[in-house]
């Protein structure tokens, strides 16, 4: 599947390849979902592929390089992920220092086959401290032959001395075109339906490829958001103990659903300031709930789930950090 998008930055990265000019670390930042960690894999089985042609610089998706790459087995290849890891995390998911010791040796080891030895991390939020300082460490004198790929959805979630040490590229959302044209192509879907996933999706392709993959996942998502805006409505104590059960049985998780509160949440400031949402086939509720809260409020309810957010990458009781959320706001 190709890339949506971000053909500046791939444009980018093939011609340091060409040139010799790779940078050792990277930090690959933007929103959730818009493609950060296609891009990196993208990039790294074009870098690996034997058999692209000359002055080309796209992998041929066959070769065992290629295909030890799609299943994440490559020799010299690491992936540290939510949903995959090639080492072993710590008991809360974490990279922690015995994570990014057995990074360091990985690097520091030659080249099995490819030209490169390559980590992705592809959430930052997973790093400790600790082993954020050691693997700045490492940053700091990167074995030859080795790439980091650090991908993260805030520029600031990185201690700024490690962002110091990686080239830092952003990634913004594609075109709204691009990704309807993309989806009409790759799951002959006819544009109405194509336009309605983008607009759930909120523009974010990674998100739209799933919806488009699994149309029960899309009414699952389009339910929940109902349900928010239904209980966002009525603002009672009863409500607000329905919404803290929402978000704590959500069928995905708390976390997940905590982004999706807030989504609808930054909508309904658009909506306040006149501006157009990013989902636009909510209009009418999204209106309605303008009309029932306060800018302040709403940034203010924004500002509260960040910190929740956080709180709950830490480890805290889930329960009570929901319930001060909504109910002692
Ligand atoms: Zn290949």
């Amino acid at each position: 599947m190709e890339v949506v998008g971000h053909q500046k930055i791939l444009k980018f990265l093939q011609r340091g390849a060409i040139n010799n000019q790779l940078a050792h670390s990277y930090l690959f930042y933007g929103p959730k979902h818009i493609g950060k960690n296609k891009v990196a894999e993208d990039f790294i089985s074009n870098l690996f592929c034997p058999n692209k042609k000359k002055n080309s610089f796209f992998s041929c998706g066959t070769c065992s390089s290629c295909q030890q790459l799609i299943k994440k087995i490559h020799p010299d290849f690491i992936y540290l992920g939510n949903s995959f890891s090639s080492i072993e995390l710590t008991p809360q998911g974490k990279i922690g220092v015995e994570q990014a010791r057995q990074i360091k040796e990985f690097l520091y080891s030659s080249p099995f086959s490819a030209p490169y030895k390559v980590v992705i991390i592809e959430d930052t939020d997973n790093l400790t401290l600790p082993a954020a300082n050691a693997l700045l460490k490492l940053l700091e004198e990167p074995p030859l032959k080795s790439i980091i790929i650090l991908i993260s959805r805030s520029f600031t979630y990185l201690p700024a001395t490690l962002r110091s040490r990686c080239q830092i590229l952003r990634f913004s959302f594609p075109l709204k075109e691009e990704i309807i044209n993309f989806l009409k192509q790759e799951y002959s879907l006819k544009e109405e339906k194509a336009k309605e996933i983008l607009s759930l999706a909120l523009g974010r392709p990674g998100l739209a490829i799933q919806f488009a993959q699994d149309f029960k996942k899309m009414e699952q998502e389009r339910a929940l958001l109902n349900d928010f805006i239904s209980l966002l409505s009525e603002n009672d104590s009863e409500s607000k103990f329905r919404l803290v059960n929402l978000i704590l049985n959500a069928k995905k998780s708390p976390q997940q659903a905590l982004d999706n509160l807030a989504r609808l949440l930054r909508d309904v400031i658009l909506v306040k300031l006149n501006l157009c949402p990013a989902d636009q086939s909510i209009a009418t509720q999204l209106k309605s709930l303008a009309q029932k809260y306060t800018q302040k409020d709403l940034q203010n309810l924004v500002n509260q789930i960040f910190k929740t957010q956080l709180l709950l990458a830490a480890n805290v009781n889930q329960k009570l950090a929901i319930e001060n959320l909504i109910i002692n706001q």
